[in-house]
């Protein structure tokens, strides 16, 4: 006899945790070909394909730091956890596989709001083929959801923030600002499609994905690469929802790209759309020498220095609302 389903409004301190477990069992994707164990087991065993480099990244949502749950639904907050992990796969080119989540989550919650949690992080799991293989499930005031994500690529196709050339034209995906207004931060579709599009087809030099805002990332790129940059004002492609430059350059939260690529490169990409998901490109910028530093240049020529210092979380916070 099939079991009847567990009811959304079932509180986690009905369900318990080994019940909520095996509930979240039944949601979540697995392929057989490189998941040998998923959830049930001590550890997940996973089958590495071939010669492939491993990529490892996590990322951590917190209750009223990253989101506020009057402000955000629980598909959006799963969706969110797991495209923050995907953007960092992005930024390297790789191709992301396998996840485990780890939740802390408040007793009066409820299972519908767990389901949905699942929903959001499935719908993008599936959309990336990434296997869901394990977790850990605890008792917390605050809800948090941490996501660890393994990826793979070739290992000469992999692109890491130190490969910036002066002479290097910049360039960055998208439009930029305006993140926290559009609700952008909640809903954005990870660049993995995009980063292996221009790795397949271009010499990507260095990239980075643009969390703390293109201000201080690329600074990150410039320091990691030993060059300096100039970005000129008027070509940053803004969002409707960003106040101005300035606004668009410190918001955060774009997870957008940004990178590098040779002059010849650079030209080819001009001509070469990324087709089928019209998401473009835009020229931004210039690699130069370290000893100019890293400047954003206006049209009259009048440049000023843009501060690396990046968005911390100790130092100052970034809540919507
Ligand atoms: P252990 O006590 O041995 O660490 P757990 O009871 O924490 O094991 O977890 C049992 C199984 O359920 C493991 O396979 C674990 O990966 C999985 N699991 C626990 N919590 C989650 C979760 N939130 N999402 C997915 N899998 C989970
Ligand atoms: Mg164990």
């Amino acid at each position: 006899m099939k079991k009847k389903a567990v009811p959304a409004g079932r509180p986690l301190g009905q369900l318990g945790e080994f019940g909520l477990i095996e509930e979240i069992r039944k949601l979540v994707f697995t392929d057989s070909k490189t998941v040998l164990l998923g959830i049930g087991d001590d550890a997940a065993v996973l089958k590495p394909s071939g010669k492939k480099r491993l990529l490892f990244t996590t990322d951590m949502l917190i209750e009223d730091e990253h989101f506020r749950l009057k402000e955000a639904t629980p598909f959006e907050i799963g969706w969110k956890a797991l495209a923050v992990n995907l953007s960092d796969i992005a930024a390297m080119a790789g191709a992301p596989t396998h996840a485990v989540i780890s939740m802390g989550l408040p007793k009066k919650l409820r299972f519908g709001f767990v389901r949905e949690l699942y929903r959001g992080m499935e719908t993008l799991a599936r959309r990336f083929k990434v296997n869901l293989v394990g977790g850990d499930t605890n008792r917390s005031e605050k809800l948090v959801l941490s996501v660890a994500l393994l990826g793979e690529a070739d290992a000469k196709d992999y692109v890491t923030r130190s490969g910036a050339e002066p002479g290097d034209v910049i360039f960055v995906s998208g439009f930029l600002g305006g993140s926290y207004a559009s609700k952008k931060h909640l809903h954005f579709m990870p660049r993995i499609e995009e980063a292996r599009f221009l790795t397949r087809h271009f010499k990507i030099h260095a990239m980075i994905d643009l969390s703390d805002g293109l201000s201080s990332d690329i600074c990150r790129i410039a320091e990691a690469s030993r060059v300096g940059a100039f970005l000129a004002k008027g070509s940053i492609p803004l969002s409707k929802f960003a106040r101005d430059v300035n606004a668009a350059m410190n918001d955060g939260e774009d997870f957008e790209l940004l990178f590098t690529l040779s002059p010849k490169e650079a030209a080819r990409l001009t001509l070469y759309p990324f087709g089928k998901k019209g998401t473009s490109f835009h020229p931004i910028g210039r690699i130069v020498e370290k000893k100019y530093g890293v400047r954003l240049v206006d049209k009259s020529g009048k440049s000023a220095p843009l501060a690396g210092k990046g968005f911390d979380h100790f130092l100052r916070k970034r809540v919507s609302g």
